[in-house]
This record gives structure tokens, C-alpha cells and sequence, in this order.
């Protein structure tokens, strides 16, 4: 049974590496490397189209759409073309990603002007819903950067957002496999960095990639993401890699529930899974260091979808987790009307802006 009217993962990859080469460059054997030496190899390595097995996955777990999302290493132009080519199953955010490439490749050094400049031209096209993932840094950083220094950076990248009345990402959580610093990316492991954010820019539909929850079964970012969404309007929780049980805290809290959750599963980045039957939680999301990298396309979807039967909410709640948040968040064309539940004082973007009643019986 499809789990859900209409289901969209909001957090998709559909570009991927063949690292062989790049090993081989760099003398490593892809049996020897760890995750540390593939996240400095994918950040030379072109990516290619995965399309192909996303869209054999869609077909396998009934997903009707996607938000695309480049990530260390790929590229805007392969995302747009997927949405040109496929406008029904696709819409896809942008970063600057050329900025950062530029200066990995020893050009113009990474200033967030330049990212919020070339953000700028890509929202400018129309082409793009959104931000992400996560915002524009300068990954060629090796210092620690301050709260005060990585706030302003962020800032004009909020003021392009604002002007084009988009979505903001911004990333949370950690994977194991490398370490996560303060040097490019602090805001990751302080999810509550982000509130600053939202007060600013209270008009601007900020998401917080992960929810807290990228891996491993630390349950301390999540509880700090949930304090900036039951805290701020604007907020919105992606949860693809949630187990189950984390789903009650937010969805029985008044201040969040299912109109600020987003199904968003990390679909092709292959971060494995490790099950610990009989402890809790029962499985979870988390690279494993003292083990070979995962070569195959990790089923993330078959296992977040199996989370989500722990669920006792109604189905119009899981319906707006599966869809309809991320319709009404990233504006996206639905099949009819009024699928999913009104939420606030809005009214849903597909709404026709008529008053309309369901009948009720006696
Ligand atoms: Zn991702």
C-alpha cells in the first residue's frame, strides 16, 4: 500500500561519483579508504547522472516527486536539466557552487558576496525553489571561524532568499565517517545558531536539513532543532532520517506537529544503516570507520518508510510529513486541491482562495 497520497522526498541526490579513478590518482586503494579520503576526493570528482536508479527506487516505493540537491562536488546545471527534462517529478534548490569551485581550484578566494551573488543569478532564472544544501561555506577553510564571523556570512545568502521570496536550507547533523569541524560548516553542529536566523528573517522559510538526525543515535542536535521549529514560525524540519519513535515528540508538541515535518531521506548519498535489534533505537543511519565504503545504493527509502508505520498519528498528518508541507513550502503542482489539511491562517498554495465545506453528517 502506498504509504501516503502524494509522497516527496525533499532531500535527494541524483548525482553520484565513480571514486575509482580518483583513488587511483591519489594512490589509495578503494578497499584501504577511508570516508575521510573519499570526502576529499569527491570534492574533485565530476559527478555523474544517477537518475537512472533513482527513478527504478520512485517506482518501487510509489514516490511521486523529488527536491534535488547539489552537494560537495555536482552541479546546478545537472539538476536543472533533470527538471527541464522531467517537470512533474522534479523540482530542484541551488547553491553557489561554482564560488566554491573556484576557489578549491586556487581562482578568486570564497566570499559569501560571491555566493549570494551567483544564488542570486541562479534564483533569477526561475529554474530554482530554493537554497541548499545547507548554505553556501568555504570549504577550503582550515581555521576556526566564530558564531559572530559564520552568522554574517550566512546573512547575504538570507538577503537573496528574502528578495526572491524563497526557501532557505541550512545543515544539521553528522555522518561519523569524517569529522564535521568548526572550520566552514560550524552551524551544522549547532542547530541553534539557526534561531538567530529566523528571528532576522521572519519572512523567509528556513529548513533545517537532517533535523538534527544526519547520523549516529545521538538524540542532541534533534532537541535542539525542535526547540528552533516549536519556537519559530518559520522553521521546517526535514525527518527522511528519523527513526520512528522520534516522530511522536514533534508531532504531539502544539508548537510543531506534521504542517512543519518534511519527509527528506538523504536518497543517494548511501550513508549505510546499523541495526542493534533488542536496543534503542533498533537501527539507525551512521558510517562506520573501521569498516570498507559502502559501494552500493544504500535503500534509505525502503527503511524510512518502515520507520514511519511505528506512527500512530491520522493519515491526514503523515499525508502532510509525505507531501504536503513540502507542496506548500516549496510551492510545488499537485494533482488536485485540497489533498492535505489546511494548516494556520494560509491558505494552501493550490488552494482556489474559495470557502468550501465538507458535508458532515447529522
Ligand atoms: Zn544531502
Amino acid at each position: 500500500m502506498k504509504m501516503g497520497r502524494f509522497i516527496v522526498d525533499t532531500h535527494v541526490h541524483a548525482q553520484r561519483f565513480a571514486a575509482g579513478k580518483a583513488f587511483k590518482d591519489k594512490k589509495l586503494e578503494t578497499d584501504k579508504a577511508s570516508y575521510n579520503d573519499l570526502a576529499q576526493a569527491i570534492r574533485g570528482l565530476v559527478a555523474y547522472d544517477n537518475s537512472p536508479r533513482l527513478f527504478y527506487d520512485m517506482e518501487c516505493y510509489d514516490v511521486d516527486m523529488c527536491v534535488l540537491l547539489p552537494a560537495f562536488g555536482m552541479s546546478n546545471e545537472m539538476n536543472e536539466d533533470l527538471v527541464d527534462r522531467y517537470p512533474d517529478k522534479f523540482v530542484a534548490v541551488c547553491s553557489a557552487m561554482k564560488t566554491i569551485k573556484e576557489a578549491r581550484d586556487g581562482g578568486e578566494p570564497w566570499t559569501p558576496e560571491a555566493a549570494a551573488k551567483e544564488i542570486d543569478e541562479l534564483l533569477s532564472t526561475g529554474k530554482f525553489v530554493g537554497i541548499g544544501e545547507g548554505m553556501p561555506a568555504d570549504n577550503t577553510r582550515r581555521t576556526t571561524i566564530s558564531q559572530t564571523e559564520r552568522m554574517d556570512q550566512m546573512r547575504p545568502t538570507m538577503d537573496v532568499a528574502r528578495k526572491h521570496k524563497s526557501v532557505v536550507q541550512v545543515h544539521s547533523g553528522v555522518v561519523m565517517g569524517y569529522p564535521l569541524t568548526h572550520h566552514h560548516w560550524p552551524e551544522t553542529l549547532h542547530p541553534m545558531w539557526v534561531s538567530d536566523l529566523a528571528v532576522e528573517y521572519p519572512d523567509v522559510p528556513i529548513v533545517i536539513n537532517h533535523a538534527g538526525i544526519q547520523g549516529w543515535w545521538s538524540e542532541r542536535f534533534y532537541e535542539e532543532a525542535l526547540l528552533v521549529a516549536a519556537s519559530n514560525d518559520n522553521i521546517y524540519l526535514e525527518t527522511g532520517l528519523w527513526w520512528g519513535e522520534l516522530y511522536h515528540k514533534a508531532l504531539i508538541d502544539p508548537n510543531i506537529g506534521a504542517e512543519k515535518l518534511m519527509w527528506g531521506c538523504d536518497w543517494g548519498a548511501s550513508i549505510p544503516f546499523h541495526s542493534q535489534p533488542g536496543n534503542y533505537p533498533s537501527s539507525y543511519a551512521v558510517q562506520i570507520r573501521s569498516k570498507k565504503l559502502v559501494k552500493h545504493q544504500v535503500d534509505v527509502w525502503g527503511w524510512s518508510l518502515k520507520q514511519l508505520l511505528k506512527l500512530e498519528c491520522t493519515q491526514d498528518d503523515l499525508n502532510l510529513i509525505l507531501g504536503g508541507t513540502a507542496a506548500r513550502i516549496y510551492k510545488l503542482t499537485v494533482p488536485h486541491s485540497r489533498l492535505f489539511r489546511p494548516v494556520g491562517k494560509e491558505l494552501n498554495p493550490q488552494e482556489d482562495g474559495r470557502i468550501e465545506v465538507a458535508p458532515t453528517c447529522c
